[in-house]
């Protein structure tokens, strides 16, 4: 894959405060980035430096390796799609569409026959990508949030960026609603062949569809990863806390392959730390399962059990702490219990 965009050092300040503090990172052809993290971290503002809209206090945006400080937005290969989807509520979905092909010089110095049959060729096209073939004469405003926003992804899409930066996209949409569309975008952004850049504090959302999560907190980047990378292995508390549910327990690394916390040793299968260095332990509720009171290398009661759908949500209380463990066999609140999890179920980590 080659590399598209390399952000490197990129610093910005708004008054006297730093909202991003030196993000470098690089983006691939085809790739589905997503940034990911709390309100106010600096994703948008990243986003909005890619684009052009902002610029950056220090530092440099490449696009195939050429520095585009001087160029405005529209001159950058990048479109952009908005929580809000600022549709003309005037014009029908192929209008609305179709705008920015009829905005382009060399579109409108074509012969009007020919401008027409290679807009409506483009317009299908997009249309069918976006799901909404047979929707050309609706008015936007008769559409549902959902549709409205395969509408702007469509009209984002017909001037061929070779990326789209996707600000919460599906941010205003109901849950359902969102679920079906993060598949979508996926198979959008497939389709199109197209590095999309994609905004969000939902890290479902993150989890469901990028190919590289980039987590940040504080105008800083703190992982970059693969789905499976950064929730099988965070590399801080933070990104753990964030990405899933956890437990989440100060340990000491004995040795390598061995922590110990709560006053017990466990074998796991991390390496390369100080002897004796504090770390931070990860176990995912989904990694631990309960057995026999003494079977297992916990002991506990059973505090409270939720059923979640698919599985029951239970915390035990053990003598230090309460486990949170999802598994689908039911426990009586009460009951006496032991907590087991594999050696590779033990997420040892930095503390920062
Ligand atoms: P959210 O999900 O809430 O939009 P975010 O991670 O996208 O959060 P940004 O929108 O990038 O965060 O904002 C980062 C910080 O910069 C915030 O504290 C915000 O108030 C501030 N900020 C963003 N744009 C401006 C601006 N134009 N002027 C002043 N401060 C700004």
């Amino acid at each position: 894959m080659n590399k598209l965009i390399e952000l490197k050092g990129i610093t910005k300040a708004f008054g006297g405060q730093v909202v991003l503090k030196g993000i470098d990172l690089d983006i691939y052809e085809n790739e589905f980035v997503t940034l990911l993290g709390p309100s106010g971290c600096g994703k948008t503002t990243t986003l909005r430096i890619i684009g052009g809209f902002e610029k950056p206090s220090s530092g440099e945006v490449l696009f195939n390796g050429v520095s585009v400080a001087d160029l405005p937005p529209h001159k950058r290969p990048t479109n952009t799609v908005f929580q809000r989807y600022a549709l003309f509520p005037h014009l029908d979905v192929f209008e609305n569409v179709a705008f920015g092909l009829r905005l382009k010089k060399e579109y409108q110095k074509m012969p009007k026959g020919e401008r027409e049959a290679l807009i409506q060729e483009k317009v299908t096209k997009y249309l069918q990508m976006v799901g909404l073939v047979g929707y050309e004469n609706r008015s936007v405003n008769k559409m549902s949030g959902g549709q409205q926003q395969r509408v702007a992804i469509a009209r984002a899409l017909i001037n061929e960026p070779q990326v789209l930066l996707l600000d919460e996209p599906l941010a205003a949409l109901d849950l359902k609603l969102r679920q079906e569309m993060q598949y979508e975008l996926k198979q959008i952004q497939l389709n199109a062949g197209i590095t999309f850049i994609f905004v969000t504090h939902d890290q479902e959302e993150a989890l469901t569809m990028s190919d590289k999560i980039v987590v940040m907190n504080e105008g800083e980047i703190l992982q970059v990863g693969t789905p499976e990378d950064i929730y099988n292995e965070p590399s801080s508390r933070f990104v753990a806390g964030f990405i899933g549910e956890s437990n989440i327990i100060e340990g000491i690394m004995k040795d390598d392959y061995l922590v110990s916390f709560d006053g017990k040793d466990y074998e796991c299968v991390d390496y390369g730390f100080k002897k004796n260095e504090i770390v931070d332990v990860v176990l995912r509720p989904e990694d631990l399962d309960i057995v026999e009171p003494g079977q297992g290398f916990i002991d506990g009661v059973v505090d409270s059990i939720i059923f979640k759908g698919v599985h029951y949500e239970i915390d035990v209380k053990a003598s230090d702490r309460i486990f949170t463990i999802h598994t689908i066999k039911y426990h009586a609140e009460g009951s006496n219990v032991s907590i087991v999890f594999d050696k590779e179920d033990v997420h040892v980590m930095e503390k920062w």
